[in-house]
């Protein structure tokens, strides 16, 4: 692992969802209200961290409860990394710019370069997925957005967070100005796959990805306990886990153990829950893994 604090036997992410309630409704694609796009963003992004084996904390409990900017990002304390999850606006209704904000001090040279890293790797993680350009802006604490001689709140949620010791980025996901953006941002499909792309990107920062490919876990119950995998999963605990339904006698399909949690593998999983009288929710957490590797 890498990017953690001492103490941490994983990273810790903390997700903002920028805004609440029903704010910034799209001019062009009227469904469209950015405040509930960035909150089940965060949602599917806390899932896929998890799977991950990373561990999410959220700065509000539910979607309507406002929370005043600095103090979203001092809820980082002690997390390895802040984001805040946004998508962008602009008189010009062709930008399409993906966009990763990050905040320098003076004299803060790890927090600031783990900022730009991060605000680096997603916007290009987001860039690939929804086939436009990423930029990256760097802005100092004192910036003054309006020109009014105070610093603004704009930036205040990095502010926040970096006053705590986190790193943080602000992710712009395109803009919700752009016709096609506002639309393809409006399908929880496509919403996973940045999902996906994101906490995989943020998984090879933090130097898990590494570890899954690099190691057997097979013989390491108490790594696989860490996790819980479902559908999409990929790497070596859905190897394991397949590896240990096959040992069972229950098929994972054609492809057998391919690293890749599909359909088939999940239909046996299931099948395999209820054979034990857990929740056949085709989801292997703590409980599951430990029922296919015989504890009781
Ligand atoms: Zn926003």
């Amino acid at each position: 692992m890498k990017n953690v604090k001492k103490g941490h036997s994983c990273p810790v992410v903390c997700l903002d969802a920028g805004h609440c309630g029903k704010e910034n409704r799209s001019p062009v694609a009227s469904d469209f209200y950015e405040s509930e796009v960035n909150w089940k963003l965060h949602n599917f992004l806390a899932e896929r961290l998890e799977a991950y084996g990373i561990s999410v904390r959220k700065t509000r409990k539910d979607q309507k409860t406002d929370m005043e900017l600095t103090a979203r990002g001092k809820q980082s304390k002690d997390a390895d990394l802040f984001l805040s999850l946004h998508v962008n606006a602009a008189e010009n209704a062709n930008a399409n710019y993906i966009l990763g904000i990050h905040m320098v001090e003076d004299g803060c040279g790890e927090i600031d370069a783990q900022s730009k890293q991060v605000a680096e790797l997603l916007a290009n993680a987001v860039a690939a997925i929804m086939g436009a350009k990423p930029e990256v802006w760097t802005k100092r604490s004192s910036s003054d957005r309006d020109g009014n001689g105070y610093k603004d709140d704009y930036y205040g949620v990095l502010r926040g967070a970096h006053s705590v010791g986190t790193p943080g980025a602000i992710i712009e996901h395109g803009f919700y100005t752009n016709r096609a953006q506002a639309e393809f941002l409006l399908s929880d499909e496509n919403l996973k796959k940045l999902a996906e792309a994101e906490a995989a990107a943020l998984a090879d920062w933090f130097g898990l990805q590494q570890k899954e490919q690099g190691s057997s876990l097979i013989g390491n119950p108490y790594k696989l306990e860490l996790v819980s995998i479902r559908r999409g999963s990929r790497g070596a605990q859905v190897e394991a886990l397949q590896a240990l339904l096959i040992c069972r006698g229950y098929s994972c399909g054609k492809s057998g153990i391919d690293g890749s949690l599909g359909p088939e593998t999940e239909s046996s999983l299931k099948q395999f829950q209820s054979a034990m009288g857990l929740d056949a929710d085709g989801i292997a957490g703590p409980a599951t893994m430990k029922a296919l590797l015989g504890y009781r």
